[in-house]
């Protein structure tokens, strides 16, 4: 595109988004920590699962000081299912170092804002161009969807290192003027009319610069590369039962699904059988001989890198105390009490098991 294309370019796109864009809450605002909220979440969930967890989160935690003052505990179990819990652990840790230093603001400078635990380059250029109308071009899956279609870009979207090739391509295209409406118009297009299948290019505000719809190849873009098959993952874990109490572990806090509680257990492997598994793995983790009682259930969740299947065991333990090794903390806690800790999905999914077998 040349000068007089991209001006117009712009001018169409962001005068249709100023008439289409969907009323969101985070759209309500001018507040940056706000928008950092916002798409800290928006990071790989969907805008529908989004909106109920934001305004949860926002009337809990309204601003940076609030959030600071609470307990990450707290914060795991607001954002509990919505998944990726790195993020709201690196969010926590985020506004605790602005409040202790940087007076409970969020810096309106991107390579200040970049310093914070989190914050790569899409965060960082969503939030300061949305907040502070600073000049970056955000690049996200729908974005990249645009491109490789208005372009004819055949780097593949979901290739290591794409983000590269894409930022190139859409920084100079960004209204240097006006970057929160043109990156939220060029994301709320990909979303709402250059969407993955059916596109409506009918429709479309800037079909007369595709390049893809001119020459009828927009059903070849974006391109993709085959992964290989989600692998699968076989777990098995014990409800642990002491005097009417359960035994609770929590995950370490920086690896995946970090500071989520679960019950204790250890992987399925070669020709382990799964109790076997399960009383293998609660005497490697927390130092208990445990006896099963009874097989509770099955239970599948998808993950972005693997499939898990979990078997759930009814567990006796013998006399001993609990002497942690791979986890974090532990609780032995009452059935009731399982809804005030932050529990990942698959946990969730043994909980209808567990309370039938309680009764
Ligand atoms: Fe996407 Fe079609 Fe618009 Fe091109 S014309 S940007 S393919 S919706």
């Amino acid at each position: 595109m040349d000068d007089n294309q991209r001006h117009a370019f712009r001018k169409a796109l962001q005068s249709w988004y100023r008439q289409n864009y969907r009323k969101l809450p985070w759209r309500e605002t001018t507040d940056p920590y706000r928008i950092w909220v916002s798409e800290v979440m928006l990071q790989q969930t969907q805008v529908a699962t989004v909106i109920g967890y934001f305004n949860r989160f926002i009337g809990r935690f309204p601003d940076i000081s609030s959030l600071a003052q609470t307990d990450l505990q707290a914060v795991l179990k607001l954002w509990e299912g919505l998944g990726y819990y790195s993020r709201a652990r690196n969010l926590h840790k985020a506004v605790r170092l602005l409040a202790a230093s940087y007076d409970g603001r969020v810096p309106d400078t991107p390579e200040q804002f970049k310093q914070l635990p989190g914050v790569g380059d899409y965060i960082n250029a969503a939030v300061q161009s949305i907040a502070f109308n600073r000049p970056l071009a955000v690049v996200d899956g729908n974005v990249k969807r645009v491109l490789a279609r208005l372009f004819q870009i055949g780097t593949p979207v979901n290739q290591s290192g794409s983000h590269k090739a894409f930022q190139e391509v859409a920084q100079p295209l960004l209204d240097p003027d006006q970057p929160a409406d043109f990156n939220q118009g060029m994301m709320e297009l990909g979303a709402l009319v250059c969407r993955p299948a059916h596109p409506q290019c009918d429709v479309c505000p800037v079909s007369l610069f595709c390049e893809a719809y001119a020459s009828g190849s927009v059903d070849q873009f974006p391109r993709r590369v085959k992964k290989p098959p989600t692998p699968l993952r076989h777990m098995a874990m014990g409800v642990v039962r002491r005097n009417g109490r359960i035994l609770m572990v929590q995950r370490h806090p920086d690896g995946f699904l970090g500071g989520m509680w679960e019950f204790p257990g250890g992987r399925v492997t070669g020709s382990l059988e799964p109790a076997e598994a399960c009383v293998g793995g609660i005497k490697d983790a927390v130092n208990l001989n445990v006896a099963i009682n009874r097989h509770l259930g099955q239970v599948r969740h998808a993950y972005t890198h693997f499939k898990l299947r979990l078997d759930l065991f009814l567990c006796r333990p013998g006399p001993g105390k609990v002497q942690l090794e791979g986890y974090e903390s532990f609780r032995w806690i009452l059935p009731g009490q399982l809804a005030d800790l932050p529990l990942h999905k698959a946990v969730h999914k043994c909980l209808p098991a567990l309370f039938d077998s309680l009764g």
